[in-house]
Parts: C-alpha cells; sequence; structure tokens
C-alpha cells in the first residue's frame, strides 16, 4: 500500500507555533515562500504543473495567512485569498505530477485555507473566531472555545475482481478521459471500513458485489 506524505520534506514545527518571534522571523527569512489558495481549492501553478509560489512581502497577516511548516529548512506558508492571478488548479488535477513534498504542501494548503474560508465562526456562541498556532487551530474571543480543522472520516480503496482488474469509476461531470480508483467512501462514526466499503460496491458497481478487504486500520472507538 502507498503511503502518500512518506517522502515529504514538510516539516510542521509544533514546538515553534506559539512562539511568535519565531514566526515572525520565518516570515522574513529570504528563502521564505506564500502559496495563495483561491475559493474551490484554486492554487497558482507554472507552466510545467508545478506549484507556484508568491515571495513574502509586507507584514504576516495571521487572519490570512497561515504557516504550513519548514520543507527543507525553508518556511512555507499559505495565504486565503479571493483570487490568484494567472494558470491555476486544484491538487485533484495536479496532484499526482507533484513531488511528495510538493503534494504534502498542497493538500495541507487547500485543507488548512478550506476550514479557514468556511468555518470562521465559533460553533458553539457564533462569534468570530481568531487564528492561533499560526494557523492550526482557531480560538473563541468569547466563550474561550479551541477548534481545530476537521479531519474527514473517510477511505479510498481499490476494488479488485480476482482476475487481476481494478474496477475503475468515472462521473459524468469529470473530462471524459479521468477515471477514479476506485471507490471513496465517508465512513460514519464508531463503525469499521469494511462494512462502508462493502455497502458503496454493491450500491455502484453490478456485477462486483462481493467485497474483500485485505487490510483496515480500526476506527479509533472501537466497536466492542
Ligand atoms: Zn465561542
Amino acid at each position: 500500500m502507498m503511503d502518500w506524505s512518506s517522502d515529504s520534506t514538510l516539516d510542521r514545527v509544533e514546538e515553534h507555533r506559539d512562539d511568535a518571534a519565531w514566526l515572525h522571523e520565518q516570515w522574513h527569512s529570504p528563502t521564505a515562500r506564500v502559496l495563495p489558495v483561491g475559493p474551490g481549492g484554486r492554487l497558482p501553478v507554472a507552466s510545467d504543473a508545478t506549484l507556484r509560489y508568491a515571495p513574502a512581502a509586507g507584514e504576516l497577516d495571521p487572519m490570512t495567512t497561515h504557516l504550513l511548516g519548514l520543507a527543507d529548512g525553508e518556511p512555507i506558508f499559505c495565504q486565503v485569498v479571493d483570487t490568484v492571478a494567472g494558470d491555476t488548479a486544484t491538487v485533484r488535477e495536479i496532484g499526482h505530477r507533484l513531488t511528495a513534498t510538493q503534494s504534502d504542501v498542497a493538500f495541507s494548503a487547500t485543507a488548512l485555507a478550506n476550514w479557514h474560508r468556511i468555518e470562521p465562526r465559533c460553533s458553539a456562541c457564533g462569534a468570530l473566531t481568531e487564528p492561533r498556532r499560526a494557523g492550526l487551530m482557531r480560538h473563541c474571543p468569547e466563550c474561550g472555545r479551541d477548534s481545530w480543522p476537521r479531519t474527514d472520516p473517510a477511505v479510498i480503496v481499490a476494488v479488485t475482481n480476482g482476475d487481476d482488474e481494478i474496477l475503475l469509476a468515472h462521473q459524468t461531470a469529470w473530462p471524459p478521459a479521468v477515471c477514479r480508483c476506485s471507490q471513496a467512501s465517508s465512513r460514519q462514526v464508531n463503525r469499521w471500513n469494511r462494512p462502508s466499503i462493502a455497502r458503496s460496491s454493491r450500491n455502484q458497481a453490478y456485477g462486483w458485489e462481493s467485497c474483500a478487504t485485505s487490510a483496515a486500520n480500526p476506527g479509533p472507538i472501537p466497536v466492542r
């Protein structure tokens, strides 16, 4: 099984995130780079479909700009913006062409920017929250509640039939040649992967009614 992030050099630097002086120093580093993220997860890309960074300029705005981490010692930030100039793409469109570190940066930036964009308010009292820990957390100044980005309880699996064939899926909204490998399914709280995968396969793939999983990690709260 492929570990998608195994070769990434992106270090989230958890130990420095509450150090304002350290963060200021990183922002003003000559190697600091910023990856803008537009609505819909649009990222700036170069002509060779790699990520196109911008230099860190001006003062760091903690409301819109968040530290992803250090990649090979160089600070990388993402920035929530309304528009991205030039050519753009989503991680779904270019993720397979990126290096492990660039892929890690692209996915992390997309997820983090999307979270800050759609959940700026406290889920308990509705007040506007403030980014903390260089963007990895939000804090409510009214009720004191802290919130973090959600982690989707989802699985992506390859469904095979025992004859060395793999099931590919396609949506009519996608470009003609784009297929997905193979089943993606949200997992309910406190359920195991296997029933979810089997149900999804039965519902979406006629003739592929049996499902065998070779490995799965248990849910965070075991059923029994
Ligand atoms: Zn609150």
